[in-house]
């Protein structure tokens, strides 16, 4: 077995790893990331051609100056990789006024003083004609948020790391992390790397490579479908045409969707639900009518130009949930500089990139770019 020293090793380069293998790189330090398979994979929680970004986030407000430094931060990737990674469509979310959506985006936009516009649902059909809202629903609108392009973003993430000197050791299991004197140890199934910090992000693996933390996480199967429009062109489903993201709370569940930019098509899932995974490597990818069914549902009643017969395209990937469905960011209480991200709990990847930047901070004992103690690893939320 070759035997590495490095100042830091990230143990997953996904969404999370590759900022941080980033922002490691960019402090000028040795750092190598290991991950399983490239970069930019399909078989982890990052794929998919987008996630929805926006910053008055309805989950709580705690969130929003996280949203504000990964929005300033994917702004500083797209100039470093000269790539276009994200698109900002604006994101209307639509649900009852004293539900918990629309209520919570408006008090987070009015806490961070974040520009919205309230809707209703007159409104928003004429404004976005392929949308439907159904009677007693109002809306609010983010101008400001989008989509950011997920896969891109790794690949930029993690060839600007390699630019700036990070090693990246793609086709590497991680089968153990130990403490050993002043650092830590990281078996591969090829090599033994030593180094002073580590950073984990193992996505859908949390379970396995946290197991120490005694979080009860859970990893959900969700799936992604892609519909084509039957509307004349230009279909207002377009991102072009001006449709934003969309998401909706209903009565049975909460769903979302991307607009369509050239032959992709509308990405429409639900947020609620999923089917717990046992071994993520074994995750099931074919969609089953059970799967798409609810999505069906949603479309005849909200998106109704669409025709489902014209479904395009699916794809499975997983969400690791926490108990109280809040991330977990933190340090080890008795290893120094063993940090992680993980249990992102299906809303994690608009801040990847300030949690890249947190957790090479935490590692090397900086003060985080924001508060984290809301997603501190003791919290009594997670022993529930
Ligand atoms: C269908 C779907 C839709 C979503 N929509 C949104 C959205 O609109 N907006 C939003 O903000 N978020 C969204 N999310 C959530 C977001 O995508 C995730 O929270 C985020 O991408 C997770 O990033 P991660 O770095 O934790 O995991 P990943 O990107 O999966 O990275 C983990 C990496 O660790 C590697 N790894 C794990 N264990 C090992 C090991 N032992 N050895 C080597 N490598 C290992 C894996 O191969 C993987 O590359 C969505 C998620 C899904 C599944």
């Amino acid at each position: 077995m070759e035997h590495i020293t490095t100042d830091v090793v990230v143990a997953g380069v996904g969404g999370v790893g590759s900022a941080a293998l980033w922002r490691l790189a960019r402090r000028g330090l040795a750092v190598v990331g290991l991950d399983r398979f490239v970069p930019g994979h399909a078989y982890g929680s990052s794929h998919g051609q987008t996630r929805v970004f926006r910053r008055a986030y309805f989950e709580h407000p705690d969130y929003v100056p996280l949203a504000g430094v990964a929005d300033t931060l994917w702004g500083e990737l797209e100039g470093a990789s000269a790539q276009t990674l994200r698109r900002r469509t604006g994101v209307l979310q639509i649900g009852p006024p004293d539900g918990i959506v629309v209520p919570g985006v408006l008090a987070s936009a009015r806490l961070h003083g974040l520009t919205v516009e309230a809707l209703d649902g007159t409104a928003i059909t004429r404004r976005f004609p392929g949308l439907a809202v159904p009677e007693g629903l109002v809306g609010v609108l983010e101008p400001e948020g989008g989509v950011l392009y997920v896969e891109r973003c790794v690949r930029a993430a993690t060839s600007v790391a390699c630019g700036l000197g990070a090693t990246l050791l793609a086709g590497r299991t991680v089968r153990s992390i130990r403490s050993s004197g002043a650092g830590y140890v990281v078996e591969t199934d090829r090599e033994v790397i030593t180094c002073r910090r580590l950073v984990a992000t193992p996505g859908a693996w949390a379970p396995d490579l946290l197991d120490f933390l005694g979080i009860p996480f859970r990893v959900l199967r969700k799936m992604l479908v892609w519909y084509g429009s039957d509307a004349a062109a230009p279909s207002p489903f377009d991102a072009d045409a001006g449709c934003p993201a969309f998401l909706y709370e209903l009565p049975d569940g909460v769903f979302y969707g991307c607009p369509a930019e050239g032959e992709a098509g509308v990405k429409v899932a639900e947020h609620t639900g999923g089917t717990p995974v046992t071994d993520p490597l074994e995750l099931d990818r074919t969609l089953h009518p059970a799967d798409e069914e609810p999505v069906r549902s949603f479309v005849q009643r909200c998106l109704p130009g669409l025709a489902p017969a014209t479904l395009r395209h699916h794809e499975a990937c997983m969400y690791t949930m926490t108990p109280d469905q809040h991330f977990v960011v933190g340090a080890h209480p008795d290893w120094p500089g063993l940090v992680f991200a993980a249990g992102l709990s299906g809303h994690g990847f608009k801040f990847a990139s300030a949690l890249g930047e947190s957790l090479a901070a935490l590692a090397l004992d900086e003060p985080p770019p924001t508060p984290l103690d809301a997603f501190r690893p003791d919290r009594a939320a997670l022993r529930a």
